[in-house]
């Protein structure tokens, strides 16, 4: 694997996410906690302004802004997001990304734990993954892969890019244990590409093979034809992400007290179960399969 020669680690691309925002500020006080001898660590505060406001966002999401057809037509002034991408992607971006590694923070009201998000299963994520799952017992990787979601995310610019989703923990707010899960994450994530550099090859004692939660489907919630709710995640099913879930068992509530089962017809294993933000996406949760995906 080639080296990785700098790295940047992002915070606040959702402005209310503080787990992310404290951390990012925390390791710029104490930068020699992120500095290694082999590579370069950057940091970056992504969203500012939605920093500021503590909220996700000004005007749209940043983290679905990074797409070349977002770009604004003359007539319409950009979005403070569509200014925001267009800075970043000059600094930071794509085509030619000075970036090799770029890991963003993120919290969920979901129950995550600490998840490791992938956009695509090559040689050198699956190692780190692999390495951070040893490191951290609450540690679970998920694959976005197939959601569509590649393009259009700011850890797409770089040559790598992955997420730390921790939760749950309420927007606007921090949780002491998440923060650390975060910073040892990125600390751990850190020492791999150490290690990586220095030694040119992965820890001969990772584990063989790496347990994944892929994207299969979005859901929404049931809603009339107005589009407002007509039901609740079922409190079985709240907070029992990668948990499987079968054909038949509950998974929304109405507000009448009416269980609605999962009508899909296989096991499948849901993710960011009530996730506030995606409400307005009209996602409740994500369904994915496990799958144990050997090292290459
Ligand atoms: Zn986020």
């Amino acid at each position: 694997m080639d080296n990785i020669n700098q790295v940047l680690i992002v915070g606040g691309t959702h402005g209310n996410e503080l787990i992310g925002v404290y951390a990012i500020k925390k390791f710029q006080r104490s930068h020699p906690l992120i500095q290694r001898p082999s590579f370069v660590t950057h940091t970056l505060l992504a969203n500012p302004g939605a920093i500021a406001a503590n909220v996700r966002y000004l005007d749209q999401d940043l983290n679905r802004a990074f797409v070349d057809s977002a770009a604004p037509s003359p007539a319409n002034a950009p979005s403070y997001e569509q200014q925001r991408a267009a800075e970043l992607r000059a600094q930071w971006g794509q085509p030619e990304s000075p970036v090799d590694l770029l890991i963003d923070l993120h919290g969920t009201t979901a129950n995550a734990r600490v998840m490791l998000i992938l956009d695509d299963l090559n040689p050198f994520t699956l190692h780190l993954a692999a390495y951070l799952s040893r490191c951290q017992p609450h540690l679970r990787v998920y694959s976005s892969s197939g959601s569509g979601r590649r393009q259009d995310s700011l850890r797409s610019q770089a040559r790598y890019g992955i997420g730390i989703e921790v939760g749950p923990v309420a927007h606007g707010t921090l949780r002491a244990d998440l923060f650390q899960q975060t910073e040892a994450t990125v600390l751990a994530a850190l020492d791999f590409v150490e290690q990586l550099n220095q030694t040119g090859t992965v820890p001969a004692d990772l584990p063989r093979s790496v347990t994944c939660y892929c994207y299969r489907q979005a859901l929404d919630y049931p809603r009339d034809e107005q589009g407002q709710l007509q039901a609740m995640i079922h409190p079985d099913c709240q907070f029992r992400d990668y948990e499987a879930l079968h054909p038949g068992d509950p998974l929304f509530l109405s507000f009448d007290g009416d269980t609605i089962p999962y009508q899909g017809e296989t096991v499948t294993y849901p993710v960011f179960v009530n996730e506030a933000a995606y409400y307005e996406k009209h996602i409740a949760l994500y369904l994915t399969e496990q799958q144990i995906i050997p090292l290459p």
